[in-house]
């Protein structure tokens, strides 16, 4: 059977070149230089990656080169711990609401004295704590096996970035004392640290980001595989607090601006997933002073417009483009 999607003359296809090269000479934005190896990004590295339902994928740029997921491991951690413990377990340690604060806030929601929500450090060292099983290796193991599920090959830890974090990540190692301090860890602090700066330090491409996204947008089901790599009622929770908490202190404007559940990390990746249809992924170093990527937000808000992907598009119910086809 021919794959009419995979043709190098599908209008995607075209699409994506051109959102890409649209945005190719932007100089604004400043590389991370918090992490030291995060540092060493050139600025001009850039791709794009949409990855359909079908198991489609199209492509433009640095689609190959890697670099660590950063905070898009966010919403895998918690998806894991909302298959393991459920979501009342799970809840009793973090919250759902948006903060409105950077993403490295020293910060707890005064009523709950939980984290906020699980997308940003606090909440995410608060879920990490939750999958310490005690066997560190285990833990990691378990945590790349599932990343590799979703994006249907085998990824690895750069151990590089992981030990640049582990020795210069003091702040958030105050946000584990912080979380100790108030009953909102459920391992010892470097347990639980150490889990969460091995998932930020999953070596992934644009492309494997891409089809991560499209496994949320298959309800948990790997497209390609077909392997179920999260239950369906996690995978509702993880795409609503990503709707409402993924981009951190940006998270308003892009709910306005692109209006797709997404998550973005300091290595200048952004991920977004529209239910049921596709998964999309723009990488490019150089962040805003709200730890965004500059190209990742203008590429995806052309994405979202040319696509018909804002979830309140008055033109579309989603995707609309597709459906055209
Ligand atoms: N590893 C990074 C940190 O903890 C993740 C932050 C991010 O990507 N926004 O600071």
């Amino acid at each position: 059977m021919t794959d009419p999607v995979s043709a190098p003359t599908h209008p995607i296809a075209g699409l994506v070149a051109r959102v890409h090269e649209r945005h190719r000479d932007v100089k604004d934005g400043v590389v991370a230089t918090y992490i030291p190896e995060l540092g060493r990004a050139d600025p001009s590295w850039y791709g794009i990656a949409v990855a359909t339902v079908d198991g489609s994928v199209y492509q433009a740029g640095d689609t190959d080169r890697e670099f660590t997921i950063q905070s898009v491991a966010k919403p895998f951690s918690y998806a894991m711990a909302l298959g393991r413990f459920g979501g009342e377990r799970v809840q009793g340690i973090v919250g759902v609401e948006p903060t409105g604060d950077a993403f490295n806030a020293i910060a707890l929601d005064p009523l709950t004295n939980r984290p906020f929500n699980p997308m940003v450090n606090a909440g995410a060292i608060a879920t990490s704590s939750l999958l310490v099983t005690g066997d560190p290796v285990a833990d990691r193991d378990a945590f790349v096996a599932t990343l590799s599920a979703a994006a249907g090959r085998q990824l690895s830890i750069d151990e590089a970035v992981f030990r640049s974090e582990v020795t210069t990540g003091h702040r958030n190692r105050a946000i584990a004392y912080l979380l100790l301090n108030a009953g909102a860890l459920a391992a010892p602090v470097d347990a639980a640290l150490d889990l969460y700066f091995a998932q930020c330090s999953v070596k992934v491409n644009v492309v494997d980001v891409a089809r991560m996204a499209a496994t949320l947008a298959n309800i948990g089901t790997n497209p390609v595989s077909g392997a179920e790599v999260f239950p369906s009622g996690a995978v509702r929770d993880v795409l609503s607090v990503m709707f409402t908490c993924g981009m951190y202190d940006g998270a308003g404007l892009w709910a306005h601006r692109v209006g797709v559940p997404a998550k973005s990390g300091v290595s200048g990746i952004i991920m977004g997933v529209v239910n049921r249809r596709l998964g999309f992924a723009v990488w490019s170093p150089p962040l805003n002073e709200r730890g965004n990527s500059v190209r990742g937000l203008r590429a995806s808000a052309d994405l979202a417009d040319e696509l018909g992907l804002h979830v309140f598009d008055p033109l579309s119910i989603g995707a609309s483009f597709l459906d055209a086809l």
